[in-house]
């Protein structure tokens, strides 16, 4: 077999809840010999990995070292072996706002082959989870998902005047910072104020949490509910939907339900 190359397999997460792993991911963790893994990949899906597997974390810990995205190409090179399974797993869908694809780039100028799992990113699951839909007919026909992430000092450089349309869903990753600013420059590129807009915060999980607001109160609400990365934004009028779809019971409630209801017999 001295031809064999090298694989890794590059699994995408989804946003938190383990039951949203798809099964090719799932079977991967279970087969594989390390794990490489980021700070989005939730407690409950590294507790479904095996105990004799190895897991190197790579995510960043606020204020102590962490690995940069060059640190991180070099340990999956150097990790890569013919008779390793390596799987490098990480929050959402590592093609989307992942880096996954620099990732993929780098192994394969070093003549690594890799194979690619899809996960449900956190538009789609967090939306779906805060009772959101991201289209409905009649009141949104497209969705964009945009990043509301800046370098230090530098305001958002996005085409404002594109964005501002009443019949799209806005969804913005890595928003809370430039939340502000993107309220404000949405307002005056022209979408109403009065926009329905949410937060999700920790989205499919069970401390997940929703901020109902709008357009122009969104940024003020965040700060009274004391809201955390990760979160995600949506803009739109599909945001007015949450009420009537809210579906999903946070865990750390339902197990309260669930005790209550055994406790009454
Ligand atoms: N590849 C990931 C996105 C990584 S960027 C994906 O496909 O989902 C990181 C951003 O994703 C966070 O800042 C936040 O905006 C969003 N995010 C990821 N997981 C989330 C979660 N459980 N709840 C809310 N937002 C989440």
């Amino acid at each position: 077999m001295a031809n064999r190359k090298a694989l890794i397999s590059l699994v995408g997460a989804g946003p938190g809840d383990p039951d949203l792993l798809t099964l090719k991911a799932y079977k991967l963790l279970q087969q594989a010999d390390i794990i490489v893994y980021d700070r989005l990949v939730s407690q409950p899906i590294l507790d479904l990995i095996p105990h004799g597997t190895k897991r190197i974390y790579v995510g960043k810990a606020s204020g102590k070292h962490h690995m940069n995205q060059d640190e991180i190409n070099q340990l999956l090179v150097n990790l890569a072996k013919p008779s390793r399974k390596i799987v490098r797993l990480k929050g959402g869908d590592p093609f989307i706002f992942g880096r996954g694809s620099e990732e993929a780039q780098f192994l394969v100028k070093h003549n690594i082959d890799f194979e690619y799992v899809p996960g449900i990113t956190s538009a789609s699951a967090c939306s779906a989870y805060a009772g959101i839909p991201l289209t409905h007919r009649g009141v949104a026909s497209s969705v964009q998902l945009i990043t509301g992430h800046c370098r230090a000092d530098k305001p958002l450089d996005l085409n404002w005047k594109k964005l501002a349309d009443k019949n799209t869903t806005l969804v913005f990753y890595m928003g809370l910072s430039s939340l502000v600013q993107l309220g404000n420059e949405l307002i005056k590129a022209g979408l109403p104020a009065s926009t329905p807009a949410a937060a999700i915060e920790n989205g499919t999980t069970n401390i997940q949490r929703r901020c109902l607001s709008t357009l122009e109160k969104l940024a003020s609400d965040i700060k009274t509910m004391s809201i955390q990365t990760p979160a995600l934004i949506i803009i739109g009028n599909v945001v007015s939907f949450a009420e009537e779809l809210d579906w999903f019971t946070p865990g750390i409630e339902k197990d309260a339900e669930e005790k209550q209801q055994v406790a009454d017999g």
